[in-house]
């Protein structure tokens, strides 16, 4: 039998319409969009002018607005670094979150090494950035604010627009790393007031190693300072001859979610309450991390369980890949940072199971998880009753 997926924030698969549309790019049509001068590089560059207006019409950017990159991580490294060395005259203090994914902490470590002051903000118990602390942590040597739309652990969705408004309102550069969010909740970055936002493609059902960053057209022009030096690609801001495939892909799958987002949305967030609702049914005292459903990722459901060790957890777990955590720290797993930061660890936090449903999950999938963890919690519990 195969195991069950329900781990969609790791990654997805490609979908078939996506993988369709990248098979030519692969072959036939194999052509460098640096070759200007024949066929072959004219209907390769057709082909990345195409995944620029998708990608662009997913988070409401204009074409113009998006570099081509690798992924979320090469992404988030370029808008970070990119703007602090771009900026270091204006300024050496940017802003950040303590719940953010590792690519944004590590590029603020290196700058923070470097010698800019690093500010990392709190969250409140949901995961929320606080938003008078944001507004009191801005100075007037701040040239950026760096917060994510989606969490990768607990889903929370982050108030982007308030957020917006207030970077606005004190003329900082606002970053948000949406590699969770994008394809999966309307994305505005005119309305929202995001000036760089980092997504990647093998977390929207488009291929691993293709990404992209948008950049806000601005006056003057927001200067980043490329990462990858070379012949000057994508204006200058990433070198290296572009993944038409991937890049293919990566568009293919902007358009599927953005046309399937009004149904896709409510379907995952109507079964990932039914596995609240059974898992709740069959286990006492299971506990939520993170926000209310309206506040976050539709298809993200994050839980721990007291008087069970994850480790014992992911053993049982078997053919259900889920991704599971400790929320405990006396554990031999490293608690997570995430759950930390909303003070879900605790000696007694006990073990986390992170859901990520998606585009192939069905409802016997989500019978199956009910009845294998509820089965696998209870009967840790009954071998170690006096811990619970
Ligand atoms: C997956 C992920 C990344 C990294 O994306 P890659 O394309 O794998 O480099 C960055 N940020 C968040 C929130 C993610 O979930």
């Amino acid at each position: 039998m195969t195991p069950v997926y329900l781990d969609y924030h790791a990654t997805t698969p490609v979908d078939p319409r996506v993988l369709e549309a990248m098979l030519p790019y692969f072959t036939e049509r194999f052509g460098n969009p640096a070759s200007k001068q024949h066929k072959f590089g004219w209907d390769a560059q057709a082909a990345v002018d195409r995944a620029r207006g998708q990608v662009a019409a997913l988070i409401g950017a204009s074409a113009g607005e998006i570099c081509f990159t690798s992924g979320a991580t090469e992404s988030n490294n370029l808008a970070i670094k990119g703007v602090v060395q771009a900026l270091r005259e204006r300024g050496d203090h940017v802003i950040t979150v303590v719940t953010e994914h590792k690519s944004v902490l590590d590029s603020f470590k290196r700058l923070e090494r470097e010698g800019c002051r690093v500010t990392r903000l709190g969250v409140d118990g949901q995961g929320v950035v606080r938003l008078e602390e944001l507004r009191a942590a801005i100075t007037d040597r701040t040239v950026l604010v760096s917060i994510m739309a989606a969490n990768n652990e607990i889903g929370v969705v982050q108030p982007l627009a308030e957020i917006g408004a207030i970077t606005r309102e004190r003329g900082v550069l606002f970053h948000t790393d949406a590699a969770q969010a994008a394809g999966k909740v309307p994305i505005d970055v005119a309305a929202m007031g995001i000036d760089l936002l980092s997504l990647t493609g093998h977390k929207y059902y488009g291929p691993k190693g293709a990404g992209a960053l948008y950049v806000r057209k601005q006056k003057p022009k927001l200067a980043l300072v490329c990462q990858i030096d070379g012949g000057g690609h994508e204006n200058g801001l990433r070198s290296g001859t572009l993944n038409v495939p991937g890049i293919v892909g990566l568009g293919q799958a902007a358009q599927i979610c953005r046309e399937e987002m009004p149904t896709e949305a409510p379907r995952l967030g109507a079964m990932r309450d039914r596995l609240l609702a059974g898992l709740r049914n069959r286990i006492d005292d299971v506990r939520v991390n993170g926000p209310e459903a309206a506040q976050r990722l539709p298809h993200n459901l994050h839980v721990s369980f007291s008087g069970v060790e994850g480790e014992g957890l992911l053993m049982a777990l078997g053919d259900l890949a889920v991704s599971t955590g400790s929320a405990c720290s006396s554990g031999s797993q490293a608690p997570s940072h995430v759950l930390e930061a909303i003070g879900a660890v605790g000696v007694h936090g006990g073990a986390s199971i992170r859901f990520g449903l998606g585009r192939t999950t069905t409802g016997a999938d989500i019978d199956f998880a009910i009845e294998r963890v509820s089965t696998v919690v209870n009967s840790l519990r009954a071998s170690r009753p006096l811990t619970h």
